[in-house]
């Protein structure tokens, strides 16, 4: 049975990033650029400007009591001219006039009436903020290598674009099957659950960048699965299937897999997740998710998302990865390495980690309450207390 880290390898060494779209950037949040560079057509910020409300002088005239010979407010076209002992009312981002250099702030300043104003010593230069002092024309402005945020999308507005080139969102389709699925909102007959997978793992795929397309619920015949999966695989870049993965006689996922494309492996040496399948359908990449809900999530936080996020052209996991000293004993599977459901906290001397709750597959309040997953290497029977080990955070440590 593989490793995660060789089961992750394998499954980044398929990954064709999606191809480039132009998007407007009031729609660009949360995309992903194509590029983290971006070359600059123009100053920023264009023209010298005012940072403050005040008065626009020599510096050499100051300290004295000039003549105020008129005013320019932020869009100005018409700049009047300053000249030895004169000076003109400028507000914030107006344009400094020609002949100043320097701004006296308004609070700064002591108006004398009559068109006239005193000012004190002052630097040149002084609350003015110079063309290209942000950028300049010509700079390559580096994004950080992540979804859009604000302060980029800022940057690149700054600079004049009114789109930026993006990776297409992967669409992924997503795939429940089980013959106890019934669809939440709707009442149980005997023996049957709500479907829990379809919608988190529509949840997972939004936050990891996807397109999440639920396909029709199969039950467990595999002719119907072999239709949705057909389906999935010729439309999505990436098909996640959950349940009917291990080898019970109702388990038919992955002979479907088998008998339209190929797979590559079918379990891994993880704790939940271990019926972890990985493919391909028309020459599209299918994971085959371990039924149970909590198995299903954590091993799409270990798979799919950095799967997605290759897809998108982004590096790893992006997510924090950090030491917590385990408080308590949490048994385990020594044969495989742990992800337990974990809350992470900061304490006196660094990190800390509890139990968050139950630790069995099918025990989804324990994730929900989680904000990290943390990793017990395999061959240790338990995670001790007052022992330190990686965590993988998945949620706010605030
Ligand atoms: P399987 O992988 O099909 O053997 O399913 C393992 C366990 O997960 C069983 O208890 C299933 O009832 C449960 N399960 C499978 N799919 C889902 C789902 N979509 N939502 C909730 N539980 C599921
Ligand atoms: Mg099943």
């Amino acid at each position: 049975m593989l490793s995660v880290e060789e089961a992750r390898d394998r499954i980044l060494a398929t990954v064709r990033p999606t191809e480039a779209e132009a998007v407007g950037l009031e729609q660009a949040a949360g995309r992903v650029p194509v590029s983290f560079e971006v070359l600059a057509a123009v100053d920023v910020p264009p023209f010298a400007n005012s940072a403050m409300d005040g008065f626009a002088l020599r510096a050499a005239d100051a300290p004295g009591e000039l003549r105020l010979i008129g005013e320019v407010a932020a869009g100005s076209r018409l700049l009047p001219r300053v000249t030895q002992g004169e000076a003109v009312r400028i507000a914030t981002g107006a344009p400094l006039p020609p002949g100043a250099d320097t701004v006296v702030a308004i609070e700064d300043a002591g108006e004398m009436g009559e068109g006239r104003v005193r000012v004190p010593a002052v630097a040149a230069g002084t609350h003015v903020r110079p063309a290209g002092g942000d950028t300049r024309a010509g700079d390559r402005v580096a994004l950080p290598a992540e979804p859009l945020a604000p302060a980029s999308i800022a940057v690149l507005a700054s600079l004049g674009l009114g789109e930026v080139s993006v990776r297409r969102r992967p669409v992924v389709a997503i795939l429940s099957s089980g013959d106890e699925l019934a669809a939440p909102g709707t009442s149980l007959e005997p023996g049957q659950i709500h479907d829990a997978n379809s919608a988190a793992l529509a949840a997972a795929v939004v936050e990891g960048g996807g397109e999440p397309w639920l396909l029709p619920r199969a039950p467990d015949d595999p002719a119907v699965i072999e239709r949705v999966v057909a389906q999935g695989a010729a439309d999505a870049d990436l098909l996640l299937a959950s349940g009917g993965m291990s080898v019970g006689r109702h388990d038919h996922v992955r002979g479907v897999i088998e008998r339209l494309g190929a797979l590559d492996f079918w379990r891994i040496r993880v704790q939940p997740g271990k019926p972890l399948a990985f493919g391909s359908v028309a020459g599209r990449p299918v994971i085959g998710l371990p039924g149970n809900p909590v198995s299903a999530l954590v091993t799409f936080e270990l798979f799919g998302r950095p799967l997605l996020r290759a897809m998108l052209g982004l590096p790893g996991d992006g997510r924090l990865h950090l030491s917590a000293c385990l408080e308590e004993h949490l048994r385990k599977d020594p044969a495989r390495p742990a992800y337990l459901r974990v809350t992470v906290r900061r304490g006196p001397d660094g990190w800390l980690a509890r139990g968050a709750g139950g630790q069995g597959s099918a025990q989804l309040r324990g994730l929900a309450a989680a904000n990290a997953l943390l990793i017990v290497p395999e061959g240790e029977p338990a995670g001790e207390a007052g022992r330190t080990y990686d965590a993988l955070v998945t949620g706010s440590l605030a």
